[in-house]
């Protein structure tokens, strides 16, 4: 760890040191915890920021974690800037980082299954079998090391906003979970790791996902749920570089598919699309 010494932050990569500085604090303390896959953007950032002005302290995560990937393809193109993270994060006035192995992490282990209901099941639960599963294996053994008061998780993944709310509360987990908004480039594409992967070309083209999106918005005054959903697939499969995987417009509360626009609730549309190779996700709400 020498090389890190500039930094102005602790970071652990043992359980038990990170727990150990935790139990350090004051009685009273609050602490607040961004778990994170690291590829740090502006988006996390966003989330840190929230927590360095709500909590005492501010811990971030970062591990990219084997189980909630279906594709190992994908698990090992995953972008790694742990240096550039670093740095990001002390000027961010992180207080505490927290980068573990996968041994470190899965020391035992985890046959648990989870159960969502519905919200398991649709758009990323079905194209990406046993995704929630190792994101709820990896974030309760994380809330497990860490205890924090306040978890923050972005809206960009707004099903894996549901599901880790639902975990908390099935398992009665002393943690509030903060929802933070997607944070997007100036042309519109929701900020992700990802878009590192894409090549200058696609990253042009990935820009329609959120215009079309914005577009279906405006719409959807005039036009039924089932109109708009086929607009924006059509559309967006047009361009030569984008595949819709999925296009849906759920119950916000509980992902239920929406058939009318009158439906008392409020209005989720999700996607998930392929730009060349890279799997992008976005949303858009159609009440706010
Ligand atoms: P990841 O590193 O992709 O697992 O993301 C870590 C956290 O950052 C998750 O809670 C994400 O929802 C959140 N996040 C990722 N991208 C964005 C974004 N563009 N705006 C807001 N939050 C984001």
């Amino acid at each position: 760890m020498a090389r890190y010494l500039e930094l102005s932050m602790d970071i652990f990569r043992y359980k038990k040191d990170i727990r150990k500085k935790i139990e350090s604090f004051k009685p009273g303390t609050t602490i607040g915890f961004v778990p994170t896959m690291g590829a740090l953007h502006k988006g996390h950032l966003s989330l840190i920021e929230c927590s360095v002005k709500q909590d005492d302290v501010t811990i971030v995560s970062i591990f990219v974690n084997p189980a909630q990937f279906n594709d190992k393809n994908d698990f090992k193109n995953y972008p790694k800037t742990l240096d550039t993270d670093l740095k990001v994060l002390s000027n961010a006035k992180c207080d505490i980082v927290f980068v573990p192995s996968e041994n470190e992490m899965y020391d035992k282990p985890d046959h648990r299954i989870f159960d969502f209901g519905n919200l398991g099941k649709v758009m990323e639960g079905k194209y990406r079998p046993g995704h929630f599963s190792g994101v709820a294996k990896i974030v309760t053994r994380l809330f497990d090391v860490i205890n924090p008061h306040k978890a923050y998780f972005g809206l960009k993944d707004f099903q894996q906003f549901a599901i880790i709310k639902k975990l908390t509360e099935d398992l009665k987990l002393p943690v509030n979970i903060i929802p933070c908004p997607t944070v997007r480039e100036n042309d519109g594409l929701a900020m992700s790791s990802r878009n590192s992967l894409l090549s200058a070309e696609e990253r042009k083209h990935a820009a329609l996902i959120y215009s079309t999106l914005f577009q279906a918005k405006k719409d959807s005054r005039k036009y039924t749920v089932g109109n708009i959903k086929k607009n924006v697939s059509n559309t967006l499969n047009e361009d030569p570089y984008i595949t819709v995987e999925y296009f849906e417009i759920v119950n916000a509360s509980n992902l239920a598919p929406v058939q009318s626009w009158n439906e008392p609730s409020v209005k989720v549309g999700c996607i998930a699309a392929k730009v060349g190779n890279v799997r992008l996700i976005d949303n858009i709400n159609f009440n706010s």
